[in-house]
C-alpha cells in the first residue's frame, strides 16, 4: 500500500489544454473562445515555415509570423515582439516551438500584459510551468509569475514528426527529468507524484519507439503526453540537485541544455536513491521494476544519446569549481549535498561510469 506519509498543500494552475493530432486545425476557435482577435505567431527562425502554417491556419485571426525566437529570450526580441504586436494589431500571441519559441510569448506577456497560447513542438514543458526568463546585458533574470502561463495549451503530435531523432531524445530525457525531481520534491503532492510516475512511464516508453522511426504518430503522441504530464510537474514543484546542476554547468560552461540533463539524470537519481525511497517505488512502478538510475543509463545507451559530462565537451578540470558553485547557496534535495558527494557525481558523470546509488 501506498501512503503519501506528509501533508501537503496544492494549487491548480489555471491552464487550459487540448491534446490531439490535428488539433493544432482548432486554433482560430481558441483564440476566439478566449475573446481574443488576433495573434502574433512567435517562432525559431528554424521553425519558420511551421510559424507561416499556423499563421495561415489561423486566417483572419493571424496577425503575422516573427519567426526570431532564441534560446534564453534575449530581452530586445521581447521588446521587437511586443512592437511588431502593436503594429500589427494583434492582442494575443501564439508560440509555436519548444522552449525558446514559449519563452519568448511568456516574456511578451510578463512585460507587456498580452496572453499567449502555446503550441509546444519539443518536450522540454515550459508551457505548462510559470517559470520566465529574460536575458539583459549578458545576465538572464527568471522568475515565477502566474502570469505567464499560457491561457491555453494545444498539444498536436502531428507537429512533433519533424523534431530530429537525436533531438527529441534529449528533450525526452529533460521531460523525465522535471518528473523525477518532482517525485522527491520538498512540496509534492499525491496528484503530481501520479502525474510524475505516468509522465515518467509514457516518455521511456515512448522513446525508444520514436528512436527507430520518428514518424511513428503513436509513439510521438505518447512521448507528447508524457511531457505534458511532466512539464506540469516542473510547474508545480520546487526543483533540486539534478536542476541545480544543470543550471551551474549550463552558466558556467554553456553546456547544451537538453543534453546535459540527459547525461546528469541517472547520477543525480543515483545520488539521492537511497533518500527518496517513495520516488524510487514510484520509479520501479513505472519502469517495470528495475533499479531507476541503471534503468536511465541504459535507456540513454540504447537511445544514442551522449553519456558523458566529457562528450558535452566539460573539461575534468571544472569538476571541482562546478562541484563548488554547486554547493555554494542551501536548497531542498533529499540527499545531503555535500561538495565530496557532488565532486564525485561529477567525476562519475564525466566519465560516462555506470552510476551507483548513494
Ligand atoms: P528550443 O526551443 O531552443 O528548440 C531547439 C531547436 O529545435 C530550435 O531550433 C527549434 O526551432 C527546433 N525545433 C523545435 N521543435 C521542432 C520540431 N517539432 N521540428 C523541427 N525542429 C524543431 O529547445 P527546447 O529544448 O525546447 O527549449 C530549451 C529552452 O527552453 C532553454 O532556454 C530552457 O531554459 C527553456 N526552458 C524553460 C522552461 C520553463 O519552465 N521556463 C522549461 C524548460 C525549458
Amino acid at each position: 500500500m501506498t501512503v503519501f506519509r506528509s501533508a501537503f498543500s496544492y494549487d491548480a494552475a489555471p491552464m487550459r489544454v487540448r491534446f490531439g493530432a490535428g488539433v493544432v486545425a482548432e486554433l482560430p476557435e481558441e483564440v476566439v473562445r478566449l475573446g481574443l482577435r488576433r495573434a502574433l505567431v512567435l517562432c525559431s527562425p528554424e521553425q519558420e515555415e511551421t510559424g507561416q502554417a499556423i499563421s495561415r491556419a489561423l486566417g483572419a485571426h493571424s496577425a503575422g509570423v516573427l519567426a526570431e525566437a532564441r534560446m534564453h529570450v534575449p530581452v530586445e526580441v521581447a521588446r521587437r515582439a511586443r512592437e511588431r504586436a502593436v503594429e500589427l494589431d494583434a492582442d494575443c500571441c501564439v508560440a509555436v516551438g519548444g522552449g525558446s519559441a514559449v519563452g519568448l510569448g511568456k516574456a511578451v506577456a510578463l512585460e507587456h500584459g498580452l496572453p499567449v497560447v502555446a503550441v509546444p513542438t519539443t518536450y522540454a514543458g515550459s508551457e505548462m510551468t510559470p517559470v520566465w526568463g529574460i536575458t539583459e546585458n549578458g545576465r538572464k533574470r527568471t522568475g515565477r509569475d502566474r502570469r505567464v502561463l499560457p491561457a491555453s495549451v494545444l498539444y498536436d503530435p502531428e507537429l512533433t514528426v519533424g523534431l530530429p531523432v537525436g533531438l527529441s531524445m534529449t528533450s525526452g530525457f529533460n521531460a523525465i527529468a522535471h518528473a523525477v525531481e518532482a517525485l522527491y520534491a520538498p512540496d509534492r503532492s499525491p496528484i503530481i507524484s501520479l502525474m510524475a510516475e505516468e509522465g515518467a512511464r509514457a516518455m521511456a516508453e515512448a522513446l525508444p519507439v520514436v528512436a527507430a522511426d520518428g514518424s511513428d504518430l503513436d509513439a510521438r503522441t505518447l512521448a507528447l503526453y508524457g511531457s505534458w504530464l511532466c512539464g506540469a510537474c516542473l510547474g508545480a514543484t520546487t526543483m533540486s540537485l539534478h536542476h541545480k546542476l544543470c543550471h551551474v554547468l549550463g552558466g558556467a560552461l554553456d553546456l547544451p541544455h537538453a543534453p546535459t540533463h540527459t547525461v546528469l539524470l541517472p547520477y543525480a537519481l543515483a545520488y539521492n536513491q537511497d533518500a527518496a525511497p517513495d520516488a524510487v517505488e514510484a520509479l520501479r512502478r513505472a519502469w517495470h521494476g528495475q533499479d531507476p538510475a541503471r534503468r536511465l543509463w541504459d535507456l540513454s545507451g540504447r537511445l544514442g544519446t551522449p553519456r558523458s559530462l566529457r562528450e558535452l565537451g566539460m573539461a575534468e578540470a571544472d569538476i571541482e569549481r562546478i562541484a563548488e558553485e554547486a554547493v555554494r547557496d542551501p536548497y531542498a534535495n533529499p540527499a545531503p549535498v555535500t561538495y565530496e558527494g557532488v565532486a564525485g557525481l561529477l567525476r562519475a558523470a564525466w566519465g560516462g561510469e555506470p552510476p551507483v546509488p548513494g
